[in-house]
């Protein structure tokens, strides 16, 4: 009988966060998992400007069998956009303080539970990406507050803060925000809106809110677009808290809108745009929604291996406080990868 060939996964990995023998004994705890269950690794170190592409191209002629991306979501982010066209699933392995993405899907951050996805307790989820201004974007998109928000929190506050490293340039951030006139073009139709921010998320924080749970789906081909209009901090957190509690609309929040094929927004005057947290110029802005279009290795809901932080796990974990005993009861919930959206 013909024995089976061993696969193969070839790694994305950003060593820009850690020290140099962390780095390496990272890629060690990798090779040697891969040495102990079966899969032949090759691990790619990134480097800044790199062409993702020519080098995934260049691998793939070694039949690659899974590509890997370990990271932040920066670099999930570039990973994904040189996959474009590629037909292999992806498996994240979160390296990261953020890693957002990943904290959607339940994909655990125990670097050898994560790895064991390979071979056990997972599914391929197929997750829609949003093609913005010509990009793959996994995460999110936005013109107005948000964008000068994300931009101007560096990749170092990033790195060391995560989440919270934007709570600190709100108030700057907010403080240059003016109300403008958009024009968005929902699926053919348009609409006129005075606001000071348009949001378009395709995935959720990973916080699992009710927002989250209900709105922000990654596998039903349709995106909402959140229109607000944040005056001051303590507006920004109304908004937030309301959108949280799952009322669509309050004095702030304007609107919001879903599209499922494509969403044109533009300003009456040009407002700085983001796609996944990096400066993407000015408005305006083109989204299309390109449904189902990354295959995802994904715990599946009934694994022991699918990772829950919750957000008192989070912060403590950022805070540098010691961590709360985790409730043992915590369930996936069903929303993500209904069957009915499987191909
Ligand atoms: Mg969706």
């Amino acid at each position: 009988m013909e024995k089976t060939r061993t696969k193969k996964l070839f790694i994305f990995f950003n060593p820009a966060a850690g020290h140099e023998k962390k780095v390496d004994l990272f890629e060690n705890r990798i090779r040697e998992w891969g040495k102990n269950n079966g899969w032949r690794i090759d691990i790619h170190r990134t480097h800044k400007n790199e062409d993702l592409k020519k080098a995934l191209r260049q691998r793939q002629k070694d039949g690659i069998d899974v590509i890997g991306v370990a990271g932040g979501d920066g670099t999930v982010s570039e990973v994904i956009s040189a996959m474009a066209g590629i037909d292999l699933p992806l498996l994240i392995i979160p390296a990261g303080t953020g890693n957002i993405f990943a904290r959607n899907f339940y994909i655990p951050f125990n670097l050898e539970k994560c790895l064991s996805l390979l071979n056990e307790g997972s599914e391929v989820g197929f997750v829609d990406l949003m093609l913005v201004n010509g990009s793959y974007r996994m995460l999110n998109a936005g013109a107005g507050f948000n964008a000068r928000l994300m931009i101007s929190t560096t990749r170092d506050e990033k790195q060391k803060l995560g989440f919270l490293a934007y709570l600190k340039n709100i108030g700057k951030s907010l403080k240059r925000t003016h109300q403008v006139e958009f024009v968005l073009t929902i699926d053919g139709k348009e609409e006129r809106i005075v606001g000071a921010d348009v949001f378009i998320p395709n995935a959720g924080f990973g916080m699992h809110s009710w927002i989250e749970e209900n709105l922000l789906n990654p596998n039903d081909g349709v995106i909402s677009a959140f229109v607000t209009r944040p005056s001051d901090v303590q507006s920004f957190f109304r908004i937030l808290w309301d959108a949280i509690k799952g009322k669509s609309r309050g004095v702030e929040v304007i609107s919001r809108f879903e599209f499922k094929d494509e969403l044109l927004v533009e300003s009456d005057r040009p407002l700085p745009a983001q796609s996944d947290g990096e400066p993407i110029g000015t408005t305006p802005l083109r989204i299309k929604v390109v449904p189902s279009s990354l295959k995802l290795i994904i715990p599946v809901r009934e694994s022991p291996l699918a990772g829950f932080e919750s957000i008192n796990k989070y912060f403590s974990r950022i805070l540098n406080l010691p961590i709360l005993e985790e409730q043992t009861s915590l369930k996936i919930p069903k929303r993500i990868f209904s069957d009915q959206n499987r191909k």
